[in-house]
């Protein structure tokens, strides 16, 4: 897949789901870990797919004068529904078991 998902925006909040990251930086400090949420500064797609950077990470770190970006697999969106809208999904589900009741 060559392309960054469409839930991959500004302000977005991304939760790291992989932390295998291949460094090669002695001075990354600060790095995504599983289960911690992010949110979404900016990303950009290349050939090896995509990559992200988070309001909450330094693209620079330490004396290192790389920008550190984010392979965007290693991330999935955070899915923050309301209440109303579990209920648009669970509904037809609880009438249907109603129905066969
Ligand atoms: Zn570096």
């Amino acid at each position: 897949m060559n392309a960054i998902p469409s839930w991959a925006v500004p302000g977005a909040k991304a939760v790291c789901v992989a932390d295998r990251w291949n460094l090669t930086c002695d001075e990354l400090h600060r790095l995504p870990m599983i289960g911690e949420v992010l949110t979404v500064e900016g990303c950009f797609e290349d050939e090896r797919g995509g990559g992200l950077w988070f309001e909450e990470i330094p693209v620079h770190q330490g004396l290192c004068s790389v920008p550190h970006y984010w392979a965007v697999e290693a991330f999935r969106p955070l899915v923050t529904r309301s209440q109303e809208q579990d209920m648009a999904i669970f509904r037809p589900i609880l009438d249907h078991v109603r129905e066969d009741a």
